[in-house]
């Protein structure tokens, strides 16, 4: 296993992975004609300066807005919010009401088709699509895009999975689950209640007919290895620390040491969020995909560096 162990390779990636652009890359779309979804990868002057989500080239919110109201305990005690609140407060216009409301963006739905190169389009950066506010028919108008552009991959995460079975996903579309959170609608979940909400989680994942399945740890702030290792092996992991803005929440290295042992024995490929950049578990780093394919991102960033696990 090995992967841009070099100091320079560290530095580089440090300065292409900041998650706070999310917010500016997701205001962009009537700016960028070319490119009608938002575009995740960004340059100046040909130079890559920031790569928002790193997993995907773009973000796509048809529905938008989460009641969900997630909220993490992290072990310096501090609580993190949803990342997503602070962005919806800041761009005013396209969440007049707050963040914890449903819009539906109709014009935008045709968007994906437009993009002729095939590209990673994460399509809930912004909501969950599988929210249960969501109506039904708004989330088959989503995913009969998603089967039209074909050509694409779109990246679906939820934290309300018991409605996943209700739907027929096309096999482009990489259907996930999130782990708990510790706060739900301003509720405290206890460890027995989150535990018993990832088994379900990622059982019904288990029995979604598609290619690829996988749950994001992002923030990781409580110990899920061993739910995890009782459960059918994945497709695709990411872990990543809880990010406000400026602050970034490090999950406990024990805790991400301890999946990792999971993900490793399952044979499940991992991808690191930027933000988890120095924690000591998080060491050598792993950007890798479905497939144990290593990241486009990485590869245009740091070249020869990114090599799949095992090799
Ligand atoms: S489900 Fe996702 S978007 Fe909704 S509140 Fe939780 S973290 Fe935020």
């Amino acid at each position: 296993m090995a992967c841009c162990h070099c100091r320079e390779s560290r530095e580089t990636a440090r300065r292409t992975t900041w998650p706070r652009r999310i917010d500016r890359v997701d205001n962009c779309a009537s700016r960028r004609k070319r490119w009608n979804v938002n575009r995740q990868l960004r340059k100046r002057k040909g130079k890559i300066i920031g790569r928002g989500i790193q997993w995907c080239h773009f973000t796509w919110n048809a529905v938008a807005g989460c009641k969900h109201g997630c909220q993490w305990q992290m072990p310096d005690g501090s609580i993190a919010e949803c990342y997503v609140d602070p962005i919806a407060a800041f761009f005013k216009k396209s969440y007049p009401e707050g963040f914890e409301r449903h819009y539906w963006r109709p014009k935008i739905l045709q968007q994906p088709l437009s993009l002729r190169k095939a590209a990673f389009i994460f399509m809930d950066s912004m909501s969950d699509l599988m929210g249960a506010w969501v109506p039904e028919v708004q989330v088959r108008k989503v995913l009969e895009i998603c089967r039209q552009a074909h050509w694409h991959k779109f990246q679906l995460l939820t934290k309300n999975p018991g409605r996943l079975p209700k739907f027929d996903f096309p096999a482009n579309v990489w259907v996930g689950v999130s782990s708990p959170p510790d706060f739900m609608m301003s509720h405290p979940l206890s460890r027995n209640q989150q535990e018993k909400m990832l088994a379900k989680s990622l059982s019904v994942l288990a029995g979604i007919p598609v290619p690829v399945r996988w749950m994001s740890v992002e923030p990781l702030s409580w110990d899920v290895s061993k739910i995890v290792a009782d459960n059918q092996p994945l497709s695709w992991a990411v872990i990543g620390a809880a990010t406000n803005g400026r602050n970034v929440y490090q999950p406990d290295p024990e805790h991400v040491a301890n999946l990792l042992e999971v993900f490793d024995k399952q044979g499940v490929p991992v991808f690191f969020k930027g933000n988890l950049w120095g924690n000591p578990a998080a060491d050598p780093w792993r950007e890798f995909f479905p497939g144990h394919e290593p990241s486009p991102f990485m590869a245009c960033t740091l070249g020869p560096h990114a090599v799949p696990i095992g090799s």
